[in-house]
């Protein structure tokens, strides 16, 4: 080894010992006769000094030295005097008076300082990641990364699991977004699909007799690159036999809870995990993923406005919508601007517009709307939602997809003006009891809203005949601060429900034997009941780290046009290669 003690690691009782260490410079001071340098490896940093009437030659190299060389140094631990020692520093109360200091590589000035966390441009740290991922917050986010996946293997595997690997270059898979294709050179004309999950494989295992697996597993979607999604990410992908939906959800409850209670500074707000129906998420909170962090919740008024005079209101009762609102504490003093800014949100969602009232603090009542209401009727509403002075309430009246959509997006936008929704805390729950098909109007057929292998709730099997927008889903949805987090569903495994969900969703028989015939061949050989979820690495270490992207959490993300900054990808073939494949590209005039 170049070294005999990590950087970060001396304290006070190593003084008086002679130590080897290695590393970057981190920044180096000349004081005039003395030099610093500030040297750090994966540990931490320490103080360095160069004497020049102690050490001639090593004072000299470190004359030479800049941010970021690679050095070794030889030296003696020693206390720091007394004033001259750096609480802020785990190291700060000694220092290594050099002996020999070899420079083990030189560096060019990097784009961006590597010694603090001050922010720089994302394109940059992008380009130059190997750099970005040197500083202290990236290494920290990486570090704890490794620690959650750890985590996860070793108690899965004292939970009876077994990690096995299932391939990437394979064929469509349920989840329904956009395939990654890979053309085969050996069969021209054909393509594997990278999988978006392993779910086939891992049911698969089930039919196979594994009865516990797992896989960190890494899944690819060609979709648009909103917010924070990557085109491939990682999931913790398990599948369990003989189970029930309740088991799969309290292993993964009790997994979630040790890793953010054991691993991160973090504090989880409630446990056990709160649950919510879709039906009562969407009513209180008009999201199927709540942010429980905070209150806010959804209340209807329809009722109170159904016969009011203001047309806006009662019109969209009567046509079988629904006026809701959110009582936001302490905006009664927004601006005519910042309730514009709200308005905007709100139609951003599809609302027509937004009514607001104000209860100022001598409890007098400003309002979009009074003016259309007798005053009985604005002290019925301000009563049932519960206002006290100060609070500024906010309506939508529309269709119910669309009223829960807008005022989720005004809870949530309210929330973060408030500072309800503080990274410091974790807000996990589940979400249940989905509706197990969403209407595809443009297509006219059933949509899977989770995917075609999930199985109805055993009480609304029979409305797959008669009403399919009615039954549920054993699907559960793990949710974290508002984010999905993980997902999953105990399956169908039985021949003839599966074929039936085909039916409904479009799949004609060949079809579906065309794509998924091996899954209903092997069906047919001794499947067991089985479950599974998938909760996403990404994102859980996201919310431990207190990020808010989950590039801050992958060593080598793309950027939202799913590129590599670092390495150029995607880039051209060659010809040849193309030509191996039995690829021709169309050019522009073509197309
Ligand atoms: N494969 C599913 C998904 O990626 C998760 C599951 O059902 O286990 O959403």
């Amino acid at each position: 080894m170049l070294k005999t003690h990590q950087c970060g690691e001396l304290r006070p009782q190593h003084a008086g010992q002679s130590v080897t260490l290695a590393g970057w410079v981190n920044r180096q001071r000349d004081h005039g006769g003395l030099i610093f340098v500030d040297l750090r490896d994966r540990s931490g940093r320490v103080q360095v000094v160069t004497d020049p009437t102690h050490a001639p030659d090593a004072h000299d190299v470190a004359t030479k030295v800049r941010q970021e060389y690679v050095l070794q140094v030889r030296g003696v631990v020693r206390a720091r005097p007394e004033g001259l020692t750096n609480p802020d520093m785990p190291t700060g109360d000694v220092e290594v008076l050099a002996e020999e200091v070899t420079i083990l590589n030189a560096a060019k000035t990097p784009p961006f300082y590597i010694f603090d966390d001050s922010p720089v441009d994302e394109t940059l740290r992008l380009k130059y990641r190997y750099l970005d991922l040197r500083r202290q917050r990236m290494q920290r986010n990486i570090v704890l990364r490794h620690k959650v996946v750890k985590t996860i293997r070793d108690f899965l595997n004292d939970h009876g699991f077994v990690e096995i690997e299932t391939p990437i270059l394979f064929k469509t898979t349920p989840e329904g977004a956009r395939d990654y294709l890979v053309p085969s050179r050996v069969h021209p004309g054909t393509f594997y699909a990278l999988p978006q999950s392993p779910q086939q494989l891992k049911q698969l295992l089930m039919v196979a007799g594994f009865e516990r697996y797992f896989q960190i597993a890494r899944c690819f979607r060609d979709e648009d690159q909103r917010g924070d999604r990557q085109p491939e990410f990682t999931q913790l992908d398990m599948e369990m036999s003989f189970v029930e939906r309740d088991d799969v959800m309290a292993l993964t409850e009790e997994m979630m809870t040790g890793i953010i209670e054991n691993l991160s500074d973090r504090t989880l707000l409630t446990k056990p995990f709160p649950r919510f129906t879709y039906a009562e998420a969407m009513a209180r909170y008009g999201t199927d993923r709540p942010d429980i962090r905070f209150g806010m919740e959804l209340t209807d008024v329809s009722d109170l406005v159904a016969g009011s005079t203001f047309r806006v209101f009662s019109a969209t009762v009567a046509s079988g919508g629904q006026v809701k609102g959110i009582r936001a504490p302490g905006c009664a003093v927004y601006s005519r601007r910042q309730i514009d800014e709200l308005t905007e949100l709100a139609q951003k969602e599809g609302a027509q517009g937004l009514a607001w009232l104000a209860l100022d603090d001598a409890g007098e009542v400003r309002s979009s709307f009074s003016k259309f209401l007798s005053a009985e009727e604005t002290a019925a509403i301000v009563a049932h939602m519960g206002a006290v002075p100060g609070d500024l309430l906010l309506f939508v009246a529309a269709p119910p997809k669309v009223t829960a959509a807008a005022l989720s997006a005004l809870r949530l936008e309210l929330g973060d003006r408030l500072g309800l929704r503080d990274r410091q805390v974790l807000g996990c729950c589940w979400v249940v009891e989905f509706p197990l098909f969403e209407w595809n109007a443009d297509e006219a057929r059933w949509d899977p809203s989770h995917h075609l292998f999930t199985a109805p709730m055993a009480e609304d099997l029979h409305l797959l005949d008669s009403d399919p927008g009615a039954a549920r889903g054993q699907q559960y949805d793990f949710v974290c601060n508002g984010e999905e987090t993980g997902g999953g569903s105990i399956r169908i495994h039985q021949r003839d429900v599966q074929e039936k969900v085909f039916g409904l969703i479009g799949l004609d028989i060949e079809t579906a034997r065309e794509r998924f015939g091996h899954m209903l061949e092997a069906f047919e050989y001794g499947t067991p009941p089985h479950g599974g979820i998938a909760p996403g690495i990404d994102r859980l270490v996201m919310l431990l780290a207190g990020e808010s992207n989950i590039r801050e959490v992958m060593a080598f993300p793309k950027t939202l046009q799913a590129a590599d900054l670092m390495a150029g990808a995607p880039s051209p073939a060659e010809p040849k290669q193309l030509e191996e494949l039995h690829i021709r590209l169309v050019t522009g005039d073509e197309k």
